[in-house]
Formats: structure tokens, sequence, C-alpha cells
């Protein structure tokens, strides 16, 4: 069997329980030609579809800066979370676990370095509450980064083969607070483990204040808007 070695130069290394690879690990020319294929068309399918989230996300963030204004007590747990979130990012430091872990993963988790758990759809990740918390810390649209001089890669639009492209201040604490098995073995072998389970826990405790007071004003709020409406829809015509 002839094997094409082309296609390796791309990057394109045959990654485990790829179908198309031949028992021995090589494959055809024609396999590797249509694997080669499908991952370039892959790449621009990712590309395409990451500027489409970022365009949206901006705008998600624009539009949660010109609604209601948020309590003093929202504003304050957002600059909490900023400041956790900064604390355990610098105390995480350079792990190993989030570079490689992805590797040999079926897409969209599996494509070059980084971790798995970026592999998950951006516009999920940035939910309402989290971009609330970003914008009231501080995040603005044009700090929302894509990678520089990477090829574009699956997953959330942030996620570039080095890691992650976002600063602490626009980094959901969905991203800060989660503690994947590797990790932890990781982090339980440098002696870092205790001290950040105990800021991890002060970050979910203090975003879910924070989601519990937003979701009491906006709550008062909608009951303000159907009690006006009513009023309005029971005043006689002139
Ligand atoms: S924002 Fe960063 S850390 Fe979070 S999923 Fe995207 S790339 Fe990963």
């Amino acid at each position: 069997m002839q094997t094409a070695r082309w296609p390796r130069a791309y990057g394109l290394e045959p990654k485990e329980g790829n179908a198309a690879l031949a028992h021995d690990g090589r494959d055809s020319y024609g396999q590797s030609m249509r694997r080669w294929l499908w991952d370039l068309l892959g790449r621009w399918r990712d590309a395409r579809l990451h500027s489409q989230d970022l365009a949206a996300l901006r705008a998600r963030f624009r539009a949660s800066s010109r609604g209601a204004r948020a309590s003093a007590g929202e504003a304050r747990e957002a600059l909490r979370l900023r400041r956790l979130r900064r604390e355990i990012l610098a105390t995480l430091g350079e792990v190993q676990a989030c570079r490689s872990c992805a590797r040999g993963h079926p897409l969209p988790h599996g494509r070059w370095e980084g971790g798995h758990c970026c592999g998950a759809v951006t516009l999920d990740i940035f939910c309402d509450d989290e971009v609330a918390a970003l914008q009231l810390g501080g995040a603005r649209p044009r700090d929302l980064r894509a990678p520089r001089g990477g090829r574009a890669n699956s997953g959330c639009a942030f996620r570039g083969p080095r890691g992650c492209s976002l600063s602490a201040a626009c980094r959901p604490n969905l991203c800060v607070r989660f503690l994947c098995q590797e990790l932890r073995a990781e982090l339980r072998s440098r002696g870092d483990f205790g001290r950040l389970v105990k800021l991890i826990t002060e970050l979910r405790r203090t975003f879910g204040r924070f989601q519990a007071l937003r979701a009491a004003r906006l709550e008062a709020r909608a009951d303000e808007e159907m009690e006006a409406a009513l009023r309005a829809s029971l005043e006689p015509a002139p």
C-alpha cells in the first residue's frame, strides 16, 4: 500500500479512532487526500463560524450594556468575580494538562493542541449571566480578541493552538472554575490543589449571588412592565 506523507507536513497527524486509517496506522493516498480535504473544509467552516460567533458575541455585549442599569450589588459582585478570576489564573500559572488533553479526540474537541473543555460553542459558554458579569466587571466588546496567527481551531472562537486568547477580565467564570481530572492530578502534584479549590468555591458562590441579584432585578422589572401594560389596557379609550 502506498503511504502518502505530504498531508502530514500540514500537521495532519493520524488521530486515534480515525476510521479512515488502515489497521497498521498508515493510510492509502486516496484516504489521505480525502482526509486532508475534509480537514481543510473543517478549518474553513470553523473560521467562518468563529467570525459569526464573534460578531454575535460583541452584539450581545453591546445589548447588555444598553439594558437597564444593574444594581450596586450586582456591580460589586461583578468586580469581586473579576478579582477572583485573576487570582485563580495567576495561581494556575503554566499548566501542562490544558495544552494537550484534546489531542487524539474526535472533532470538534480534538483539533491540534489545547484543552478538551474549550471545544464547546462560543455563544453557549458566554450565556447572558456571564456576559452581564463580564461587562459589569469592565470587559468591552473590543477586548474580545480571537487568537492571533494560529489556524482556525475547532470549538470556542478564543481557543488557540497555545490556549485561550482572553485575559482574566474577559474570560467567563465557567472557564476559570472548571478543573478536569487531569488538571486536578497536576495541581495535586504541584501542591496547589487546596488553595485553588478554596478560590474556586468563592468564585462559584459569588457568581451564584450575582445571578440571584440579577434574576430578582429582571423579574421585578418584568412585573412592573406587565402592571403598566395592564393599567394601560384598562384605561378608557379617549
Ligand atoms: S473562553 Fe477561553 S477558556 Fe473559555 S472555552 Fe473559550 S478558549 Fe476555552
